[in-house]
């Protein structure tokens, strides 16, 4: 069989840090970049004798991410220890959700290539991060406690994924629910977003489950995408060379872009889970639930669908604007400057939505003007070239478009009369490109229209143009 008869089968356990104001089980601060072991206590260090609080604001953000992924919110949890000893963890133990998770399952739905899909979310559980190891060049290692205690929710997939793009169009989808709810700002490149990865291998068509290798601490989109490619093509290798894929926990190199093994089955830890004696359950009544429902603010699905309906885009189109709350904001900002919402998507989408990454808390450009440039690309007074010239030059500072044409002598010259000397000299010394037009190659045309855009600074209607140029060779 060849590597096209099999497909991967994928699910995601993610773990999303909150940005309560203090940690699971202390009053400890929990900022980012905070120097080492500031932010601690004798509970989050584990003193004998320290006891632990449960902080009500994590339960509230956890449920608020069970609800914007349409999960079951339990009206009893419990937390359970996890325990096992690593130098970044004092209690030997972590504090987690095992057998009875506070949020079960819901989903969210993904655009993938063959159109809407669904991915199941089996549970969403509370649980504590541990502290951090800065290893150093020479020997040795530090500890940093900062960490110990911070909450976590871990979102567990079930296997519905089938490839790199669907996991990372549902990653996409995860964190912008955790920027819209407002419980983390999901950014994998500071680690409050970290992704293990679960991959099998099977036969197109086959329901049976294959063996599945964990991928651990994939801190970017991208790695997560070529982690996922190329254990598929190691596993499918696997199997066609007679072997047997076993069940293990991998890492992605960056540098070679290939999976090395971390551990394998026997040699995983045994937690020896059980109820946490200095914790009690957690009770949720259903109108603290709704009480919560009605907190949340308009999430990336309803203004989807409103954008779909108010201003005719596509699937596509509405999902792009939506993958990331800023440009979502940023967008309804824009909208409403102007009567040509659908020209002034094209640009954002073109121009402007590459420009976000997960550290952009702010507007690239003013929306307001992003607007009314839509106006002037739609209404022709502008080509496309100058409109691309004019954003560039908003996002250095700020101007009303309108006058900056007018100022800078940029308007798109729409009149016959005025361009019929461009055309002529144009046609005139391009020659050799005016033959290979007139003998059938129609990519000649681009540089007579290049003529004639030269000839007027770039502000040539390159519609007009053609159809004069096509007039001055005689095959109209
Ligand atoms: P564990 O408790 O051992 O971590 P889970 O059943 O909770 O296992 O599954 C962990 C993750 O692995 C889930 O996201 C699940 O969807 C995924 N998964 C389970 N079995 C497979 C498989 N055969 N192939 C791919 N992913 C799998
Ligand atoms: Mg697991
Ligand atoms: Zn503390």
């Amino acid at each position: 069989m060849s590597i096209s008869d099999y497909e991967s089968v994928i699910g995601l356990e993610v773990h999303i840090e909150l940005k309560t104001a203090h940690k699971l089980f202390c009053e400890c601060a929990t900022a980012f970049d905070a120097p080492p072991n500031t932010q601690v206590c004798p509970v989050c260090l584990a003193m004998p004798g320290s006891l632990p609080a449960l902080n009500q604001e994590v339960v509230e953000f956890a449920i608020r991410a069970g609800i914007a992924t349409h999960c079951s919110i339990e009206g009893w949890s419990r937390f359970d220890r996890k325990n096992y000893f690593y130098p970044d963890l004092p209690k030997a133990y972590q504090v987690t959700q095992n057998d009875f998770p506070l949020c079960t399952e819901g989903y969210l739905d993904i655009v993938s290539g063959s159109g809407i899909k669904r991915i199941r979310i089996a549970r969403i559980h509370v649980e504590e991060d541990a502290g951090k190891l800065i290893h150093l060049p020479d020997d040795g290692s530090l500890v940093d406690c900062n960490r110990c205690g911070v909450p976590l929710i871990e979102v567990v997939s079930e296997p519905d994924l089938r490839n790199g793009g669907e996991a990372v169009a549902y990653l996409r989808k995860l964190r912008a629910m955790a920027r819209y709810t407002g419980i983390s700002d999901g950014k994998m490149n500071e680690g409050s977003l970290r992704c293990d990865v679960n991959l099998s291998v099977r036969e197109k068509g086959s329901e049976i489950l294959g063996t599945r290798v964990e991928l651990k601490n994939l801190n970017s989109f991208n790695f997560v995408a070529r982690a996922i490619e190329s254990e598929f093509e190691r596993q499918v290798a696997v199997i066609e060379e007679g072997g047997t894929v076993v069940q293990e926990t991998r890492r992605f190199d960056e540098k070679t872009g290939q999976t090395c093994s971390m551990r394998k089955k026997e040699e995983a830890a045994d937690y020896r889970y059980f109820p946490d004696p200095d914790l009690v359950p957690v009770e949720v009544g259903a109108a603290e639930i709704e009480r919560i429902r009605a907190s949340i603010p308009r999430l990336a699905d309803e203004r989807k669908a409103q954008y779909i309906e108010d201003y005719a885009l596509t699937d596509y189109e509405a999902e792009r604007l939506t993958d990331d709350k800023e440009l979502s904001d940023f967008f309804e900002k824009a909208v409403v400057a102007t009567s040509n919402p659908k020209t002034l998507v094209n640009l954002i989408l073109a121009d402007v939505a590459p420009l976000y990454t997960e550290d952009t808390n702010e507007d690239l450009l003013d929306p307001e003007s992003l607007g009314k440039l839509s106006d002037l690309l739609a209404a022709g007074e502008i080509n496309s070239n100058t409109g691309r010239k004019v954003l560039k030059a908003l996002m250095e500072e700020n101007f009303d478009p309108v006058a900056y044409i007018a100022r800078h002598n940029l308007a798109q010259i729409n009149d016959r009369e005025k361009l019929q000397e461009a055309v002529a000299r144009s046609v005139a010394v391009n020659q050799r490109a005016v033959n290979d037009f007139l003998n059938g190659k129609e990519s000649a045309m681009r540089s007579l229209i290049g003529g004639v855009m030269k000839e007027t600074g770039g502000r040539a209607n390159p519609i007009l143009a053609e159809e004069m140029i096509r007039e001055a060779v005689g095959s109209s």
